[in-house]
C-alpha cells in the first residue's frame, strides 16, 4: 500500500473553513467548521512523520500527534481517536482553543521549513467531533469501586481532568464549584465564537453519566470549611484558578462604565444560556450602541474586543502597551478579531480615565517605545514623550490579567504555603501541597495559564493522588 503520509509536498496547508467576519460577528458561534472527512484525512497526511516529532515536544500533553495522524490519513479515524483520547481528558476542547501556534503547529517541522504547519489543532478538533457524532465516546465505568472518596474544588478544565482520571481509577468524587454551571473558565470565560457551550457541557454529562458528583452553588471557605471537606475525604486537590483581577490605576478609574474584564464576560456568557444577568440588561455590562476601549493584550483581552463586536458596540478598540509582535495573547485571535473590525492602538498605555458623574467619556492615553528586550524575550517599554492621546469611550473594559486569591485566609489554613506570587506551594515535580492530603494544579499552582496545561496538571495530579493513597494503603497495611 503506497504511504498515505509526507504528502506536504503535493497537498497545500488548509484550514477548517471559517465564516466571513461580517457573517460570524452576528452571533456567538464558534467561527471555524469542524473537517468533513475528507479534508481530515487529506490534512493528516501532509504530516512529514519525523523521527523526533518536535509537534510532540511543543504540546504540553505530549500528545502523540505523528501516530494519531498517520492513523487518520488511512481513514482510521476510531483508531485515531483512541490514541488522542489516551493523553488528553479533552482532545477536541484543546483542539479548539490551544495557541497552537505556540505549541504543537509553531514546533511542527513543516513549519520551520518553510512549508506550513500540518493543522494539528484541527485535525485534533475534527477526531473529537466525530467521536461524539459516531458514539465512540467510551463511558466512565471503573473496573472496580476502591472505596476512597476524592474532593475537587474547582470545575475547570483541571478539575475536570483530574476527575476523569480519578473516577474512572474507582476512586468517588465530588466537585466543589462555587458556580453554579460546571467548566470554570471554559463555560464562564471563553466565549462561544471560541468555544461552544455545548463542547463543554457533553464532558460534564460524561462525568456526571460516569458517577462524578458535582455540588455546584458551593464556595469552600463560605458554604463549607476546608477543613470539613478534608475531613469528608481521603484526599483534596484545590483547583480553583486564579479569580483576584488587576486592576488599572491611573485618575478616574473607579468611574461608572469602567469594568472589570471577567465580570464582563461572565455576563455576556450568561446571556448567552439565556439566564437574567440584571448588570446586563440595565446597560453597564452590555456594549450596545457604546464606543467600547479594552485596555490589555492577552487572551482576555481579544475576548472582550470581539464580545463587545458582538454586541453591537459602535466602536472597539484595543489599547496595548507593547506592540503586536509582543502582545502575549494568540496571534490568531488578533487577526481575527482585526478581521471583525477591532482597531489596536499598539505601544499605548492608559494615563487616566476621562469623565465624570455621569460615566466615563474616554480615556487618555501615553505613547510608549520599546526600550530594552527582558529574558523572556519580550521587551520592556517606557513613555515616549509628548505622546499623550485621547480616545472616546463610553465603556472601558481592564483586561490586565489576574493573580490567585488570597486562598490561606479563604480556606482558614495557615499552614498552606503559598509562594511570592501567591500560587499554591507544591513540591518540586509534583502536586502535594504543604498540608497532608491536599494537592493542587491549574491555574493556581502555575498562575494565569492555558487549558492543555490545566488538563495535563489536572491528568498528573490524579495519578499522583492515587499513588500516594496507595502508598498509605501499604503503609497500613
Ligand atoms: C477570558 C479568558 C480567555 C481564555 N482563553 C484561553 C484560550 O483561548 N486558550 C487557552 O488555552 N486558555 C485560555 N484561557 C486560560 C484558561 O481558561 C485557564 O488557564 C484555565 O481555565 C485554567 O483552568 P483551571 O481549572 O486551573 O481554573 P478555572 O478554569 O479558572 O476553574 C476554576 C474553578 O474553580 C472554582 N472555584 C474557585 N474558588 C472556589 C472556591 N473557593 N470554592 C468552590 N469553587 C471555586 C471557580 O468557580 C472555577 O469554576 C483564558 C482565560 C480567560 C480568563
Ligand atoms: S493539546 Fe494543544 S498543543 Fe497539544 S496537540 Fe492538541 S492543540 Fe496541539
Amino acid at each position: 500500500m503506497a504511504d498515505a503520509n509526507q504528502k506536504f509536498v503535493t497537498v497545500p496547508h488548509a484550514g477548517p473553513a471559517k465564516a466571513a467576519a461580517s457573517e460570524r460577528v452576528r452571533d456567538f458561534d464558534e467561527i471555524y467548521a469542524s473537517f468533513r472527512v475528507a479534508e481530515g484525512t487529506s490534512q493528516s497526511s501532509r504530516c512529514a512523520q519525523c523521527g523526533v516529532p518536535f509537534c510532540q515536544s511543543g504540546c504540553p500533553l505530549q500528545n502523540n500527534i505523528p501516530d494519531w495522524l498517520r492513523l487518520a490519513s488511512e481513514g482510521r479515524i476510531e483508531e485515531a481517536w483512541r490514541l488522542s483520547e489516551a493523553t488528553s481528558a479533552m482532545p477536541e476542547i484543546c483542539g479548539r482553543i490551544c495557541p497552537q501556534d505556540r505549541l504543537c503547529e509553531g514546533a511542527c517541522t513543516l513549519e520551520q521549513a518553510g512549508w506550513e504547519t500540518v493543522t494539528i489543532g484541527s485535525v485534533e478538533k475534527w477526531l473529537g467531533d466525530q467521536a461524539f457524532d459516531n458514539g465512540w465516546i467510551s463511558p466512565l465505568r471503573p473496573l472496580t469501586e476502591l472505596g476512597r472518596s476524592i474532593g475537587i474544588i474547582g470545575a475547570g478544565p483541571a478539575g475536570l481532568a483530574a476527575a476523569d482520571r480519578l473516577r474512572s481509577a474507582g476512586y468517588a468524587v465530588t466537585i466543589y464549584d462555587r458556580h453554579d454551571r460546571a467548566g470554570g473558565l471554559l463555560t464562564y470565560g471563553i466565549p462561544g465564537f471560541k468555544l461552544e457551550k455545548h463542547v463543554v457541557a457533553r464532558r460534564v454529562d460524561r462525568l456526571i453519566e460516569g458517577g462524578v458528583k458535582f455540588r455546584l452553588n458551593t464556595d469552600i471557605g463560605k458554604d463549607i470549611a476546608f477543613d470539613d471537606l478534608r475531613g469528608a475525604h481521603d484526599a483534596v486537590l484545590v483547583a480553583t484558578g486564579v479569580y483576584q483581577a488587576r486592576r488599572l490605576s491611573a485618575p478616574g478609574c473607579g468611574s461608572n462604565g469602567v469594568v472589570a474584564a471577567l465580570d464582563y464576560l461572565i455576563a455576556s456568557n450568561r446571556k448567552g444560556f439565556g439566564d437574567a444577568v440584571a448588570a446586563y440588561d440595565d446597560g453597564p455590562l452590555n456594549a450596545e450602541s457604546k464606543r467600547v476601549v479594552v485596555i490589555g493584550g492577552g487572551d482576555t483581552a481579544m475576548d472582550c474586543v470581539r464580545t463587545a463586536v458582538r454586541q453591537g458596540a459602535t466602536s472597539v478598540t484595543c489599547v496595548y502597551r507593547r506592540d503586536r509582535d509582543n502582545m502575549p495573547g494568540s496571534a490568531r485571535e488578533t487577526t481575527n478579531a482585526e478581521e471583525e473590525g477591532v482597531r489596536f492602538e499598539w505601544l499605548a498605555a492608559p494615563k487616566a480615565v476621562l469623565g465624570g458623574s455621569d460615566g466615563v467619556t474616554g480615556l487618555r492615553a501615553a505613547r510608549m517605545a520599546l526600550s530594552a528586550p527582558t529574558l523572556d524575550g519580550r521587551w520592556t517599554v517606557e513613555e515616549a514623550p509628548g505622546g499623550e492621546f485621547d480616545l472616546p469611550a463610553d465603556l472601558i473594559i481592564e483586561a490586565l490579567g489576574f493573580e490567585p486569591e488570597n486562598l490561606p485566609v479563604i480556606f482558614d489554613a495557615d499552614d498552606l504555603a503559598v509562594t511570592d506570587w501567591k500560587t499554591l506551594r507544591v513540591a518540586a515535580h509534583g502536586f502535594a501541597t504543604t498540608l497532608p492530603g491536599v494537592f493542587a494544579a491549574g491555574d493556581i499552582v502555575r498562575g494565569a495559564s492555558l487549558v492543555v496545561w490545566a488538563v495535563r496538571q489536572g491528568q498528573d495530579a490524579a495519578a499522583e493522588i492515587d499513588q500516594w493513597l496507595r502508598n498509605q494503603d501499604s503503609v497500613a497495611a
